[in-house]
């Protein structure tokens, strides 16, 4: 039985789009996508902008996972770049840094034209600080706004400290921070359910509540639902942290994670304008970080790395509130109305997660938390493997993996472990 989303913020504002049928009978298909998230969503839209016949299943509603429920953060992050650079200089060579830069930013431009295109209503704004909270941070975040002046983006990104920061946000705990004008946020879910429709729009056959139970491999893979079948000649998979059907390259490389969110009561517009006149997203430099924006309607929506535990909390609000008030002193006593979480896939080396488990069987996964941005990036790449340009497919594909082909209890317990480490790294820093 399908799962509605998930009682949060988005789910509560969401814009009422039509839902999709379940699939049920025999049909035919020259791709089938396992997932209507981001990856699953965008990827089938790119096929069938290049002229496939694409039909997507999603086991409960379009944007039910991580993309219906996320902080909705559009950032130049890259999960795994310092990992992603050693790797990729192997296949690439001197021209990975380069290439790694590009990434960075290539999804703000998807997604910018897509809802223009589309004409998507998911309130996208610009506007994003990284923040520092110690002076080794400071370091890095200077260090990173050197380089994106160096490579022609001065216009876009600078350090600020002092009263430029107090411009942007009344936060206390920050000494410094990059302000980027490039990044954005964006109300997710709605995002999502906008590509969705795009997709159906270009011809993308979408069932709802069509959870696929497995794939019969051969020239011709038969996907299978329990009301349905479909004979195709190629299959993504794109359930991310959510499906249980890992085979081969991909078993025991993907570790979902419990991430938390809430959502406050709407805030006076006094209040509002005094803690983020810019209304700006941010999250601070840690490595299990804070990360946190106003909504359309002026809610602070706060994601915290106190949760960061591998399983989902059953009281986020008590858990978030020591952080929430820490670095809003004037939020003190805050009404909180909603709290959710959501499942991230967490990838050991954070590189993205991008294979084939057959000749005609394709996967991507894991932005470990760092997704939106790059989830229409891979969504792009896989659309050109499957029709023949396996270029950028082939630089994820050779990334060396570490895979631990273990239980649901043990990759819990190495991510919590994994967190120790981060936290301990932290103090060190
Ligand atoms: C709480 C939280 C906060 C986050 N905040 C940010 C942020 O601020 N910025 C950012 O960049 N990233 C963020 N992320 C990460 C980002 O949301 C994800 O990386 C991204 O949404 C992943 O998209 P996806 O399509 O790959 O997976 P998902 O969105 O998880 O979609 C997978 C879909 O597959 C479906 N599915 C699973 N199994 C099957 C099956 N057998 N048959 C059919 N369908 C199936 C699921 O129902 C689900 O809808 C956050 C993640 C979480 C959990």
């Amino acid at each position: 039985m399908a799962e509605t989303h998930t009682g949060s913020y988005y789910a509560a504002t969401a814009i009422p789009r039509p839902g999709f049928p379940r699939l049920e009978g025999e049909t035919e298909a020259d791709v089938v996508v396992m997932g209507g998230g981001f990856t699953g969503v965008n990827a089938a839209l790119e096929l069938a902008g290049r002229g496939l016949r694409v039909l997507l299943l999603e086991a409960n509603r379009i944007g039910w996972g991580a993309s219906g429920r996320n902080g909705g953060q559009i950032t130049g992050s890259l999960s795994g770049d310092r990992a992603m650079a050693s790797e990729f200089r192997r296949t690439l060579g001197p021209a990975a840094d380069a290439y790694i830069w590009d990434l960075r930013w290539r999804g703000h431009d998807i997604i910018r034209q897509r809802v223009a295109r589309f004409g998507i209503q998911c309130d996208l704004k610009h506007g994003h600080l990284q923040a520092a909270l110690t002076p080794a941070h400071a370091a890095e975040l200077r260090a990173m706004a050197a380089e994106a002046a160096a490579r022609g983006m001065g216009d876009q990104v600078s350090y600020v400290e002092g009263a430029a920061l107090r411009d942007l946000v009344e936060i206390p705990l920050y000494i410094g921070g990059v302000y980027n004008r490039r990044n954005m946020h964006v109300h997710s879910l709605n995002l999502v359910t906008g590509e969705a429709q795009a997709a159906a729009s270009l011809g993308v056959r979408i069932h709802e509540d069509s959870k696929v139970e497995g794939i019969d491999h051969g020239p011709r893979p038969v996907v299978r639902t329990a009301q349905g079948r479909v004979r195709c000649d190629m299959v993504l998979m794109a359930g991310n942290a959510y499906h249980r059907l890992a085979q081969g390259r991909m078993r025991g490389a993907l570790f979902p994670a419990a991430l938390g969110i809430v959502a406050t009561e709407p805030l006076p517009e006094e209040t509002a304008r005094a803690i983020n006149p810019q209304d700006i997203a941010i999250y601070d430099n840690r490595f299990i970080l804070d990360y946190h924006r106003l909504t359309a309607d002026r809610r602070l929506l706060f994601g915290g790395g106190t949760n960061y535990s591998g399983r989902p909390s059953t009281d986020l609000a008590s858990e978030l509130r020591p952080a929430i008030e820490r670095t809003y002193p004037r939020l003190k006593g805050v009404r909180i109305d909603y709290q959710w979480s959501g499942q991230a896939g967490i990838i050991p080396n954070r590189i993205p997660h991008l294979g084939r488990i057959a000749p005609n069987v394709f996967y991507a996964e894991g932005y470990s938390g760092h997704g939106i941005a790059t989830s229409h990036i891979v969504a792009e790449i896989m659309a050109r493997a499957m029709t023949g340009d396996t270029g950028e497919f082939d630089t994820f594909d050779a990334v060396r993996r570490l895979r631990l082909p273990v239980g649901q209890w043990l990759a819990h317990q190495a991510l919590a472990l994994g967190m120790a480490w981060f936290a301990l790294k932290e103090r060190l820093r």
